[in-house]
């Protein structure tokens, strides 16, 4: 039988680094149909503000947004 501290000599592999998340591809509007998209007319009462690296404009955000 082996002696279990025999393994405590075994480092553990070192964890590699996690990968870089990939940048998120925010959905684009149309700009055609974002043009004639009234901001007003739509209200968001969803957690739609904008997201850290979101370039959209809220009238984009609102636009696009399916939750509300
Ligand atoms: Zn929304």
């Amino acid at each position: 039988m082996a002696d279990p501290r025999a393994f405590l000599g075994v480092k553990a592999r070192k964890a590699k680094p996690a990968p870089p998340s990939a940048p998120i591809e925010w959905p684009r509007a149309d700009p055609a149909a974002l043009a004639a998209f009234d901001p007003s007319s739509k209200v968001c009462c969803m957690n739609c503000g904008p997201a850290s690296g979101d370039p959209r404009t809220r009238a984009e955000r609102l636009f696009l947004c399916d939750d509300c």
